[in-house]
């Protein structure tokens, strides 16, 4: 090209036809346009210039209104994911329990050793292993063998670990080792993970740039997400490309079809956003050309964005205006404190008749009604699916036996549904009282209606919603009550039975200046079962303080990564990693930030304390953090990240401790979150006091 006096950059490629068109490209990726998907594509705009104009400019137009149309995403993956308790979801499960599942079951438990075959992708499995540093034989999540041989962990679904290759119970193994092996280490079972299984180990990237963004969705791919312990349905492929599934006119296409479907189609909104900016680029062109010479069109679209429009803002002004609240304020309303003690001594029916293990969390009942429970972290799971070939393990956990009676959903249910009110409304001086970080001082205004009555795991939840437009709009805040299990804290016997409730604003994701992440409750109450003097004692998050504090550890036992059979070569590798020349530059700014943690091991990196003290620091905030610390016991159903636990106050919610990369013991801790209670009631009509109770998030 160079030679012939051509510029890649700046010549025009032109055809003599019949007829002239002009063509404009640009690179787009799904996740600028609110779905959480990262699908780099090229979309090209061809269209036919006046006069025959080859050197037209409509495409530059084109490019800025498609520029200007990028939402970033604000949901995550998980958002866009089914409940379990769905009917798409209740209906695959069934099929894979059922004639068509077991016959893949037969298929998969008859396969023999893959580590001794003689398969073609053995030897991806075995380089990868060997490339990263992990055992060849580590096996920690699934301890997959041949025929059928699996113990994996108790919230993945089992009957479709049952009919995956043992090659792809090997991809998962490599994955979940690879997401430890990281230099910032994550436990599998509690981060967004998004592995393509059907891939070969050496092919699938085990992190995506950004956490809670699928990859790219494909025909064909077979999606895992470990912490949700289950695979991706078709449909929900459909919904992570912006398709409205439950719109479609579709017939009974299989799960494989819908995969096809999705993977081969394109994001919906990124689409939108192209044909809108090809219907309405020349209106800008000639918009721009009347307002002057050389006006930028970004500058233009920005200036026609700020029309006022009606906004949510303005719309929730209307419906405080009208302050629906106020008729029910006055009219008498069951006071919620006795609501609160009515379901209070409901939460052991409720943890009976709720989900006991993984094989009913889509709507079904255990036949047995024989199950184990840890004493330690409340994981649970009935005896079918407790097998010691092909089952859940608890094996590090320290686990009873627990027996239930007759588990009649519908009648628990209809129990719940007489006792709780259909809707509740909170008092405006308690809500006065939260901090402003919540934006929730209007909240008082709107009537809390009940959404949904939802069985969960070892509880049953109560889901309120106030909404925006007078109730038919929006949701702008939650208000869940949960009955049965509340806390499965502390060394022995730590589980507590009562009701909580939250309450949790969603404005400050719905109104600018927007907070992106997750959205923690702003308030909390919690009535323990058997306790007499039922208070409620408000407690709301308090202001992160900064304070220095002396962190200890004591004892050794082998870290998590040692474990999972990562070996030296793993920090060996990384070392040798930040040395290549894209690195270098980049490893070298993050010492200077003092984030060396994030690229290499610590030299002590095969063990960790066994317990860790905590003490020091001058502020009163302090004093509440203070303890010993001791690392859980339990695998797989606790992080492995933030796994030690106050020993002894067992209100106590746990704690975040990051392994910093200093030698020897020490640690780094995240910021702490305090809640402080509430001095007064968020509704109900006696004011209550309470003061003491702090709790460490
Ligand atoms: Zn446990
Ligand atoms: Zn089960």
């Amino acid at each position: 090209m160079e030679h012939n006096g051509i510029s890649k950059a700046n010549d025009t490629l032109v055809f003599e036809t019949g007829v002239t068109y002009c063509a404009h490209y640009m690179k787009v990726d799904t996740k600028d346009f609110g779905l959480p998907q990262t699908r780099n594509r090229t979309y090209m705009f061809v269209w036919q210039p006046e006069n025959e104009d080859f050197e037209d400019d409509l495409g530059e137009y084109w490019e800025a209104i498609v520029s200007f149309l990028k939402s970033p995403v604000r949901h995550s993956l998980e958002a866009f994911i089914l409940e379990a308790d769905h009917d798409i979801i209740r209906v695959f499960r069934e099929a894979l329990s059922g004639p068509a599942g077991r016959t893949s079951k037969r298929a998969a438990f008859l396969e023999p050793d893959f580590w001794a075959s003689t398969s073609a992708n053995l030897k991806y499995s075995t380089i990868t292993r060997e490339r990263s540093g992990i055992d060849e034989m580590a096996r920690t999540v699934t301890s997959w063998g041949a025929y059928g041989e699996k113990q994996c962990p108790p919230h993945y679904w089992l009957e479709y670990l049952n009919i995956t290759e043992q090659r792809q119970l090997d991809v998962i193994e490599i994955m979940h080792a690879s997401a430890a092996r990281d230099a910032e280490l994550h436990d599998s079972s509690f981060s967004s993970f998004f592995w393509n299984i059907s891939q070969n180990a050496g092919k699938e990237k085990h992190r995506g740039a950004k956490s809670g963004i699928a990859g790219c969705i494909t025909p064909g791919g077979n999606v895992f997400l470990p912490h949700m312990g289950r695979p991706i349905l078709g449909s929900e492929k459909l919904l992570l490309q912006g398709i409205p599934y439950f719109r479609l006119l579709l017939n009974n296409e299989t799960e494989v079809q819908l995969g096809d479907l999705a993977g081969n189609a394109m994001s919906l909104t990124v689409v939108c956003a192209t044909m809108l900016a090809a219907l309405t680029c020349k209106q800008l062109r000639a918009e721009c050309h009347e307002a002057g010479k050389n006006v930028d069109p970004t500058k233009l679209l920005n200036k026609t964005a700020s029309l006022p429009t009606k906004a949510l803002q303005e719309r929730l002004d209307a419906d405080i205006s009208m302050d629906i609240a106020v008729t029910h304020r006055e009219s008498t309303l069951p006071c919620i404190s006795s609501v609160f003690n009515q379901l209070a001594p409901l939460a052991e029916e409720a943890v009976e008749a709720s989900i006991l293990c993984t094989c009913e969390s889509s709507g079904r009942n255990s036949s047995t009604c024989e199950f184990v429970q840890c004493r330690r972290c409340g994981a649970s799971c009935c005896r079918d699916c407790l097998h010691s070939t092909a089952g859940y393990q608890l094996r590090s956990h320290d686990t009873k036996s627990i027996t239930v009676g007759d588990r009649t959903q519908g009648a628990f249910q209809s129990k719940l549904q007489n006792i709780v009110p259909t809707s509740v409304i909170f008092d405006e001086d308690g809500i006065a009282e939260l901090s402003s970080d919540h934006r929730a001082k209007d909240l008082d205004k709107f009537v809390f209606n009940l959404h949904r009555i939802q069985r969960r795991r070892r509880a049953w939840r109560v889901i309120y919603y106030a909404k925006a437009d007078a109730g038919t709009g929006e949701p702008i805040a939650q208000f869940v009550l949960s009955v049965g299990e509340i806390a499965a804290k502390g060394a022995d016997d730590g589980i507590q039975l009562g009701v909580n409730g939250e309450l949790t604003s969603f404005l400050p994701a719905k109104l600018h200046p927007l907070v992106y992440g997750p959205i923690s409750p702003c308030a909390k109450v919690r009535v323990l079962m058997g306790s007499e003097d039922a208070k409620m004692m408000w407690s709301q998050r308090m202001k992160t303080e900064t304070t220095d504090l002396v962190v200890e550890g004591t004892g050794e036992s082998p870290s998590f990564r040692a474990e999972t059979g990562i070996n030296q070569d793993a920090p060996d590798a990384l070392v040798a990693n930040s040395k290549t020349k894209y690195y270098q530059k980049i490893v070298a700014n993050a010492k200077q930030r003092g984030e060396e943690r994030r690229w290499f091991y610590p030299s002590n990196w095969e063990v960790w304390p066994e317990n860790i003290s905590i003490s020091g620091g001058s502020s009163g905030a302090a004093s509440t953090v203070h303890g010993t610390y001791v690392r859980s016991n339990c695998r797989q159903t606790t992080n492995q990240v933030r796994r030690w636990r106050l020993q002894r106050a067992s209100e106590l919610l746990g704690f975040i401790i990051i392994l910093g990369s200093n030698p020897f013991f020490r640690f780094r801790a995240r910021s702490f979150s305090l809640l402080a209670s509430l001095s007064s009631r968020l509704f109900g009509s006696e004011r209550l006091m309470a003061r003491s109770q702090l709790c460490i998030y």
